[in-house]
């Protein structure tokens, strides 16, 4: 008799379960994601041209209009030919706007007629939220300590490669920055700063991570000092550095 209701069960499971397969088949409509539709922006005409949702930073014209000097007084970097250039003694210039992730677009250029060697040599920066610099320099049949040459993240990851130009002739960094977010905040956990560089269309860093703020004495540590959000920081070290086409597409 229980023989008997063992196979009775098992043939109403079957006749249950016949003809349908489990999980059930899917389609291909049920993965597809439509809403809300992505947002439509126009690229630039060329490449480096900035795109329809950018911020633009300097267009070759007025510098005062989104930078400042250290005081946030009016920058002492002069205008020449549709380059912003520093001058030296009159310190670095920084963005009046803060910036937590982001794409940068920026070129530079060092001084045609090269002076001095080793770091002395085309030295400025861009230091992302004021705080971490990609390094400037002029790199080209100039040796420096690896970790401190262009496209450097001063003192924390050297370039993959050289891609330097020559001096006199315009550069561009493509810069990837995701900030920091420090616990407490919006996370549970620190997580460091991330950067990627791509240098004349060249990959530099690949999504390096940072261990703290730019030093050039010492260990970089957060323990030093937790951010928010920051501005663009172009640094002066005393070399005629030229920018230009500078946007800023916020993430
Ligand atoms: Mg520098």
């Amino acid at each position: 008799m229980k023989k008997l209701l063992i196979v009775f069960n098992t043939l109403i499971i079957s006749v249950l379960c016949f003809g349908q397969q489990y999980p059930a088949p899917m389609k291909a409509d049920m993965t597809e994601i439509w809403d809300p539709e992505v947002r439509i922006i126009q690229p630039g005409e060329l490449p480096g041209m900035p795109p329809s949702d950018a911020i633009i930073l300097f267009d070759g014209t007025d510098i005062n209009n989104e930078w400042t000097d250290a005081s946030g007084n009016p920058p002492g970097w002069i205008i020449e030919n549709g380059a912003m250039v520093c001058v030296k003694g009159k310190g670095e210039i920084r963005t009046k706007r803060n910036f937590n992730d982001f794409q940068l677009h920026i070129e530079w250029r060092t001084p045609a007629e090269p002076v001095g060697t080793n770091q002395d040599r085309g030295n400025s920066g861009v230091f992302l939220q004021g705080q971490y610099e990609v390094q400037v320099l002029d790199n080209y049949n100039n040796r420096t300590y690896r970790n401190g040459q262009a496209g450097s993240i001063y003192k924390q990851h050297v370039p993959l490669v050289n891609a330097c130009r020559k001096p006199g002739e315009w550069q561009t960094y493509d810069i990837i920055y995701t900030a920091p977010r420090f616990a407490g905040d919006s996370t549970v956990y620190f997580t460091p700063p991330r950067v990627t560089v791509i240098h004349n269309g060249v990959l530099i860093q690949n999504n390096v991570s940072l261990r703290g703020p730019t030093l050039y004495e010492g260990i970089p540590e957060y323990s030093v000092r937790k951010h928010g959000a920051g501005p663009l920081m172009l640094q002066d070290h005393n070399h005629p550095v030229a920018y230009r086409n500078i946007w800023i597409r916020e993430l």
